[in-house]
């Protein structure tokens, strides 16, 4: 079972999958130990956005953890997703519903535009809220909790709840870092198109066949194709919204995507991060 989700993706084996709970009752079963930061923060924080990496125990399948001692755990905030589990009566370990290294899915149709043909079906629960991956959080017995991946929940609401986190640097990290967390690969949520981003769009050459991620007001006439992932400047309308952008863009008769950083803050830094790694060549 598990190993066809590594099919359906081709997933690498080195990436771990997040194992899906749906709620906390049954935690003590899967991880040894839960220390109070995780405990404090899934008291606040969950159901949502936010993984869990605690030590696991024996039940859980090294296939779902690619070998380590450790298992990711969630519990989603989609009322449907955790009336399967329930339904399911074991944890459910799942990924995104894309092809490996692609843009991720944050609605049914993208789900199939990766994997038609190679998964049996589709539960249809409308589009992503929040629309970009967990945040992962490290929680070690002894040591200090460590943001493995920025996501959903801003990382400075986990500090307003426990205190500084350990943040890894994203600009120091690459492939052979001891210290990423496995599966976090430079180049990954990747459009088809080249994509480049910018300081400011008055760098481009010709514009004519870009199109543009843009956030904020931006002069729309310059471009091929405009997604504005919020008018507003919202990072919260931003990240429901990014993913779809990226797809509508890879879709569309351009020859490339250009965008500009986002604000390094709140949800920005999770969007920031999916930046970097779809540019990375
Ligand atoms: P996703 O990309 O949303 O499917 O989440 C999977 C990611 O969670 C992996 O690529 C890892 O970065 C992280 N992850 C899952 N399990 C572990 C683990 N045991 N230790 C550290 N990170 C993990
Ligand atoms: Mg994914």
């Amino acid at each position: 079972m598990i190993a066809k989700i590594f099919e359906a993706k081709e997933r690498p084996h080195f990436d771990p999958l997040i194992v899906h709970l749906a709620d906390q009752d049954q935690l003590e079963r899967f991880v040894t130990d839960v220390p109070n930061s995780a405990r404090t923060l899934m008291d606040r924080f969950c159901p949502g956005p936010v993984t869990f990496v605690l030590p696991k125990r024996d039940v859980i399948p090294d296939l779902v953890t690619s070998g380590l001692s450790s298992v990711a755990i969630r519990i989603p905030a989609h009322e449907q997703a955790r009336e399967f589990i329930q339904a399911a009566g074991v944890p459910i370990a799942a990924p995104s519903a894309n092809r490996f290294g692609c843009v991720s899915p944050t609605t049914s149709q993208h789900v199939l535009k990766g994997l038609n043909g190679r998964i049996d079906a589709v539960l249809e629960g409308g589009s992503c809220e929040v629309g970009v991956e967990s945040t992962v959080i490290a929680c070690p017995k002894n040591g200090q909790p460590t943001l493995l991946r920025p996501g959903g929940l801003p990382v400075e609401d986990i500090e307003a709840v426990i205190g500084p986190v350990v943040r890894l640097n994203p600009e120091t990290q690459d492939d052979e870092s001891p210290q990423a967390g496995p599966g976090m690969l430079t180049r990954h949520y990747a459009p088809s198109k080249p994509i480049q981003i910018l300081d400011d769009f008055g760098e481009l050459v010709d514009s004519s066949r870009a199109g543009v991620l843009a956030f904020g007001e931006i002069d729309e006439s310059e471009f091929a194709v405009v997604e504005n992932l919020s008018p507003d400047s919202s990072l919260v309308e931003s990240a429901a919204n990014f993913f779809a952008g990226l797809h509508r863009l890879e879709t569309s008769d351009i020859d490339m995507i250009v965008t500009k950083w986002f604000p390094d803050e709140g949800l920005g830094v999770a969007l920031n991060d999916r930046l970097r790694r779809a540019a990375a060549k």
